[in-house]
């Protein structure tokens, strides 16, 4: 057994098992994911909407009666919370939102109908 045939073989099998590895993380990420969890790919105030500023890995709610902060990057990442709200656009497009970005939706999609989901 030289060198060149214990190595023979090993490196591709070795990154396909990491690839899988990946790939299993991923599927147990979006499983994770409710699904009924809100499609937009950032962050907002449940409350206010489209309001948040962040930096430093740190975000919060620029509403002037609002408390709300968030020790990470809540801007920056997926909204994960429940759909309460359908929207239907001008065009008759239709797709669910969470309570802040159905307000944010309300305020900023010309012609907008939002529709509560229970
Ligand atoms: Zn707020
Ligand atoms: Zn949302």
């Amino acid at each position: 057994m030289g060198p060149l045939h214990r190595c023979h073989g090993c490196g591709p099998l070795h990154s396909a098992a990491e690839e899988l590895l990946d790939t299993a993380d991923e599927l147990t990420r979006l499983a994770a994911r409710r699904t009924d969890a809100c499609p937009v790919p950032w962050g907002v105030c449940p409350e206010h909407g489209a309001t948040l500023r962040s930096t430093a890995g740190r975000c919060w709610c620029t509403a002037s009666d609002c408390l709300r902060r968030w020790f990470h990057d809540r801007l920056g990442e997926p909204c994960a919370e429940p759909v309460t709200h359908r929207v239907i656009d001008a065009d008759g497009d239709r797709i669910d939102f969470c309570d802040g970005h159905a307000t944010d939706a309300r305020a900023r999609i010309l012609g907008a109908t939002v529709i509560p989901l229970c």
